[in-house]
């Protein structure tokens, strides 16, 4: 059997760790995140942040540093676009999350951000790992698409080892033999990270179905299985974004898929604070 190096922070201690994001506390609060998935230019950016507010999200998500496949293609707007999320930011009151992919980028996503991400193709990127554990901001860390829970545990303990314990885990799908989806959303991932983890645990189903259409029932499920919040990618006019289009919501559905999200948070609370549930050993 493989050898299994002992982690000394990322134990399940039976206490959880919350992560403040703006007004909510990631691990308490259920948290919704929302918003395009690339800043692209400063009206359609703040159109979106305002209506997002209005629909009562939690927070804002725009890549301004975009890990694309093609080199060719849009590689997001830089210092630019987060100016751009900083004056979301200051016209709506809502904290916002964005990529960084380069650890010399670490400082100036701090400047303007209230969390760094750590995208997918980023998980063992170990200097940039490294960075953002000297850091005192939050950090979403994706899961790698090919990466196992231990794996990806082992990248959150970097971080924590590196003195930073503002860590958040997102699930954003795997890839499997399934061809119908993007990625595979790995959804039984949430209850086996949780057992083992005291970090709060948010899924993204945009990336992880590729499809606007699966993303709704895979927020409900999301909420069943556990999770701590979600990460949804939103746009005024999907058919138009210069990123991921056939995976983003159009900003006029999103205030039913929220009601929904938070009706269906509010039961799955009511059943974990049912005393007589029996509990599996
Ligand atoms: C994103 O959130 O836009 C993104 C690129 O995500 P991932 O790293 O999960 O592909
Ligand atoms: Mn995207």
């Amino acid at each position: 059997m493989a050898h299994e190096p002992e982690r000394v922070l990322l134990k399940n201690t039976g206490l959880r760790t919350f992560v403040p994001f703006g007004a909510r506390k990631l691990g308490k609060d259920f948290v919704v995140v929302a918003g395009p998935c690339s800043v692209e230019d400063a009206s359609s950016y703040l159109e979106t942040a305002r209506a997002l507010r209005a629909a009562g999200v939690d927070g804002l998500r725009g890549g301004v540093f975009k890990p694309r496949t093609s080199p060719y293609d849009f590689q997001g707007l830089g210092r630019e676009g987060l100016k751009i999320l900083a004056a979301a930011r200051e016209e709506t009151g809502l904290p916002v999350v964005t990529e960084i992919m380069d650890p010399r980028d670490v400082d100036l996503g701090c400047e303007y951000a209230d969390m760094i991400q750590i995208g997918s193709r980023n998980m063992q990127n170990f200097p940039l790992l490294k960075e953002v554990g000297g850091i005192r901001k939050p950090v979403l860390l994706k899961r790698g698409m090919q990466a196992t829970l231990a794996e990806w545990l082992n990248a959150a303990e970097y971080i924590l080892a590196g003195g930073n314990g503002q860590v958040v885990l997102c699930e954003r799908g795997i890839r499997t033999f399934e061809s119908s989806t993007r990625f595979s959303l790995d959804l039984s991932i949430v209850p086996a990270a949780r057992e083992l983890t005291h970090l709060p645990l948010i899924v993204d189903p945009s990336h992880g179905t590729g499809r606007a259409s699966l993303v709704e029932p895979m927020c409900l499920a999301a909420v069943a299985a556990g999770a701590n919040g979600l990460l949804i990618e939103v746009h005024p006019r999907p058919a138009e974004a210069l990123t991921d289009r056939l995976q983003q919501v159009p900003l006029n559905c999103f205030p039913r898929l929220i009601d929904r999200i938070r009706r269906t948070v509010a039961l799955v609370e009511s059943f974990a604070q049912d005393p007589a549930e029996p509990r599996l050993p």
